[in-house]
C-alpha cells in the first residue's frame, strides 16, 4: 500500500486495512501469502556468504529470521503506533512478555510489577526471573505518581498492565512514565485490552508495548500469537534478545494474525458498543453489586480511562451480590450463548469465574460476592442480555 501523502493522519479503520501490505511482500495479491521456510537456497557459495553479511532485517536468510509473512504483520503493528521503532512477534503473549522483560533486565536488577498483572506474568517474575537473580516488587496498580517512592537503587524496569487482569484497575500511565523517565527506568505495558487503536502506548511514552495478539489481533480464537512493539532506542536490544532466545512466530499463525487485523477496527467498535450496553444493563440488575468496566464509574481508575483512552473493548468483570461458588456456577453453567473457557478477544462470548484475591500479595479490595469475567462477543447484545437475565435469576434462586 502506498503511504498517505497528505498531512492528515489516516484513521484507524483505514490503517488496519492497509498496514503491512508492502508490494514486495504481497507480490500482486491482496494479502501477504504464507511463506513457510526453514532453508533459504542460494545460487552459489559467494551468494551464501553475501547473504550472511550485514543485517538480515527484511531479507531472506534462514527461516528462523522470518519471511515476508512475519515481516508484514510486524510492520503492520509498528505502523499502528506513532513513533514506534519496530515490532517482534512471538508464539504467544506470554512469550512476548518474557522476551520483553529479558531484553531489559539483568541479574541484580529489580522489576516493579502491578499486583493486578496477568497471573502467568507473576509466575514468570517469581520463577525464571527470580532464578536468574532478578527480583520483583509488586505494587498497587493505582499508585500513580506515588511510584516515585517505590523506586530503589536496583529498579531497572516498571511493568504496567492497564486495565489490570480480572479486576480492571486503570493505571495512571502518564504519571508512571514521567517518574520512570526522570529516573532512567524502562517502562513496559501489557496493552492487550485496549490495543494500539484505543491506547497508543508508544505515543504515551511507554518504551515497550506488549500485545497478546491471541486476543483482538487474531480475533477468532484459533491461533496463539504475541508481539512487542518498541519505542525509540529499544528495538535493537529486543530483537537481539529474541533472536538469541530462538523466538520465531509460525508463518501460518502470523497470516491468521494479519487476516484478523484487517477487521479489527470494526470488530472493536462492535465489542465496545455491545459490552457497554450489557455493562449498563447489568449495573441495574438485582444480584449485581458492581460492574468493573473501565468506562463505568464503579471501576477503580475510571478517571484515567476517561482522560487517556480512545475507546473501550469487550472484556469486563462483575461482582455478584452475596452468594457462594455454587450460586455463581448456577449462573454460568446454564448460559446458552457464553462459552466457559480461558482467553478472550474472539467473536464469541465467554464467561469465566474469577477470584483475583487468590493471586494478589500487596493489595486486597473487598468485594460483595464472587466475581465473573465476561467477554462480550459479536452476537446480538439483546440475545446476550436475555441469556444473562436468566442466569441472574438462577443465581438469585441458588443464593436464596
Ligand atoms: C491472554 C493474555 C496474555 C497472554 O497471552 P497468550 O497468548 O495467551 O500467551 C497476556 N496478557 C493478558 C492481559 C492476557 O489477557
Amino acid at each position: 500500500m502506498n503511504q498517505n501523502d497528505s498531512d492528515t493522519p489516516l484513521r484507524d479503520a483505514t490503517r488496519v486495512v492497509g498496514a503491512g501490505r508492502r508490494p514486495e511482500w504481497t507480490a500482486g495479491v491482496v494479502n501477504t501469502p504464507v511463506w513457510r521456510a526453514s532453508t533459504i537456497l542460494y545460487d552459489s557459495v559467494a551468494d551464501l556468504r553475501a547473504g550472511a553479511a550485514g543485517d538480515t532485517h527484511h531479507r531472506l536468510f534462514y527461516g528462523r529470521k522470518g519471511t515476508p509473512t512475519q515481516w508484514s504483520l510486524a510492520d503492520a503493528l509498528t505502523s499502528l503506533e506513532t513513533g514506534a521503532e519496530g515490532t517482534f512477534l512471538y508464539g504467544s503473549g506470554v512469550a512476548a512478555i518474557a522476551a520483553a522483560l529479558l531484553s531489559v533486565l539483568s541479574p541484580g536488577d529489580e522489576l516493579l510489577c502491578p499486583d493486578s498483572a496477568y497471573d502467568p506474568t507473576r509466575g514468570l517474575a517469581n520463577g525464571l526471573l527470580r532464578r536468574f537473580g532478578i527480583t520483583t516488587r509488586f505494587y498497587d496498580p493505582l499508585v500513580g505518581a506515588g511510584m516515585a517512592d517505590l523506586i530503589g537503587p536496583a529498579t531497572r524496569a516498571i511493568l504496567m498492565e492497564s486495565p489490570g487482569s480480572l479486576s480492571f484497575e486503570v493505571q495512571d500511565i502518564p504519571a508512571i512514565v514521567a517518574v520512570a523517565r526522570a529516573n532512567g527506568i524502562v517502562t513496559l505495558l501489557d496493552n492487550t485490552w485496549a490495543t494500539p487503536l484505543y491506547f497508543p502506548a508508544i505515543g504515551h511514552g511507554v518504551d515497550l508495548s506488549i500485545l497478546a495478539c491471541t486476543k483482538y489481533i487474531v480475533g477468532h480464537s484459533d491461533a496463539m500469537l504475541g508481539s512487542v512493539t518498541a519505542g525509540p532506542g529499544h528495538f535493537a536490544k529486543l530483537r537481539d534478545t529474541s533472536f538469541q532466545l530462538g523466538q520465531i512466530a509460525s508463518p501460518d499463525d502470523c497470516w491468521l494474525g494479519s487476516r484478523g487485523l484487517r477487521t479489527m477496527a470494526v470488530r472493536l467498535k462492535q465489542h465496545q458498543s455491545s459490552a457497554l450496553e450489557i455493562a449498563h444493563w447489568l449495573k441495574r440488575q438485582p444480584g449485581v453489586a458492581q460492574v468493573l468496566h473501565p468506562a463505568l464509574s464503579d471501576c477503580p481508575g475510571h478517571e484515567h480511562f476517561l482522560r487517556d483512552f480512545k475507546g473501550s473493548t469487550g472484556l469486563f468483570s462483575i461482582v455478584l451480590h452475596g452468594g457462594d461458588d455454587a450460586a455463581r456456577a448456577a449462573l454460568i453453567d446454564g448460559l446458552a450463548l457464553f462459552g466457559i473457557g480461558y482467553s478472550w478477544g474472539g467473536f464469541e462470548s465467554l464467561a469465566l469465574p474469577v477470584d483475583p484475591h487468590r493471586h494478589r500479595t500487596v493489595t486486597s479490595r473487598a468485594t460483595a460476592g464472587p466475581m465473573i469475567r465476561l467477554q462480550i462477543g459479536l452476537e446480538d447484545p439483546a440475545d446476550l442480555i436475555a441469556d444473562l437475565d436468566a442466569g441472574l435469576a438462577r443465581f438469585r434462586a441458588a443464593r436464596g
